[in-house]
């Protein structure tokens, strides 16, 4: 098969297709990761319980499990050399919605709890809720996720890795990948793992989201609390704001909903400085004293979502295309998700189950 990008969705796949007895081509534009892709970054929420949707948090419930799986495979069991940091994560909830929050997560056997906020004196949560606390989850060091993938992927013996290889167009109906340099790889099933920029390459209507994130420097009297603070989201004065915490040599990350804009596509350049931006997520307060941090770096990231539905989906996109090109604000948590369904899809297809590379010229 071939996997069109290295992100996230592109890497996990390929692993989960290699244990599954196929060979599997990565083609990417850049490094194998590529620091530029929207899964490069210190670290990514893997929280489970969504108070507001039951059944969603059933069929997400086993998340957890599937990450400390593919933790073990990539990293071994050495101590801290792993990538998930099960510190818990905090939301922030309307005090009288709580019971009803740590009901949902009750059916679907995972534990929440209503804790009180003073035990978290350095996040700011609105005034008069509650805080809920889901203790088996926490956060994944997602750069060293990509960088344990692509390691493993270059020891399989039926993976070939290909950085440096940009795709220029992807048929649908025939699944023939063409590269830039006019080469072509043709596979049994082709994945378009290429994030916002996937609709450059496939007809799926998607919709652009632009989100800026503030690294802070804690100072160092409080250091050592954030070292093992958990994650936590609906914070800030009005509940609009997030937060991912240090720990593990990563900053403190910061944004708020407020900084979340749509644009025309990732390039859109008719927007406002990154510094306006990064000043109203500092506005919205997420942490308790925030003049004690120190701005280290504000950068800004892209992801997509189904014009329609507004929400992420794996599309089928010809008889043996599929497409991730709306991951979604949620899409790397649910990555090993895409990877079982994309193994599905190939177990179905009947022979050969190679890759091919050629020159048509
Ligand atoms: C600010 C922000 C916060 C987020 N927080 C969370 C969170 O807490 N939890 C969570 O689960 N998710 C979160 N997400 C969403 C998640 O990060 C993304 O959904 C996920 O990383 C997408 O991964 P991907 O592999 O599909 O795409 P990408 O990581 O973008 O990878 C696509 C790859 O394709 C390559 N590529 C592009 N075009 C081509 C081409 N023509 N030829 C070859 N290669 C190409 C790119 O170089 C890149 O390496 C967040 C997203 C943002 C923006």
């Amino acid at each position: 098969m071939v996997i069109v990008g290295a992100g996230v969705t592109g890497l996990v796949s390929a692993v989960r297709c290699a244990l599954a007895g196929h060979q599997v081509t990565v083609l990417e534009r850049g490094a194998v990761p590529d620091p530029g892709s929207t899964s490069f970054d210190q670290h990514r929420a893997l929280r489970t319980v969504n108070p507001t949707d039951p059944e969603a948090t059933r069929r997400l419930a086993e998340t957890h499990h599937r990450w400390l799986e593919l933790e073990h495979l990539l990293c071994g069991s050495a101590p801290r050399a792993g990538f998930y940091r099960r510190v818990g994560v905090l939301t922030g909830w309307p005090a009288a919605k709580a019971a009803a929050a740590v009901a949902v997560g009750a059916d679907a056997g995972l534990p929440v709890e209503v804790v009180a906020p003073d035990a978290y004196p350095h996040l700011r949560f609105p005034e008069g809720g509650a805080v809920l606390r889901e203790p088996h989850a926490g956060v994944l060091l997602a750069d060293r996720v990509l960088w344990a993938a692509a390691g493993w992927l270059r020891r399989h013996p039926a993976v070939r890795l290909r950085p440096w290889c940009p795709v220029s167009s992807v048929d649908a109906d025939s699944g023939r990948v063409t590269l830039a340099d006019d080469t072509v790889e043709e596979g049994d099933l082709v994945l378009v793992a290429c994030g916002p920029w996937s609709s450059a390459l496939v007809d799926t209507p998607t919709v652009t989201y632009r989100q800026t994130m503030v690294y802070l420097r804690a100072p160092d009297e409080v250091a050592r609390w954030w070292d093992t603070a958990p994650s936590a989201g609906r914070i800030g004065t009005r509940g609009d704001a997030w937060m991912l915490p240090s720990g593990d040599g990563t900053l403190v990350k910061v944004s708020s909903s407020t900084a979340c804009r749509q644009v025309s596509g990732v390039d859109d350049e008719d927007d406002e400085d990154e510094h306006v931006w990064s000043a109203r997520i500092l506005a919205a307060q997420p942490l308790t004293d925030m003049d004690r941090y120190t701005v280290v770096a504000v950068k800004r990231c892209h992801y997509a979502v189904d014009t329609h539905t507004a929400g992420a989906h794996l599309a089928q996109v010809g008889p043996a295309v599929w497409a991730r090109a709306a991951s979604g604000g949620d899409g790397f948590r649910t990555a090993p998700f895409v990877a079982d369904h994309i193994v599905g899809a190939l177990s179905r297809s009947q022979p050969p189950l190679t890759t091919t590379g050629r020159n048509p010229r």
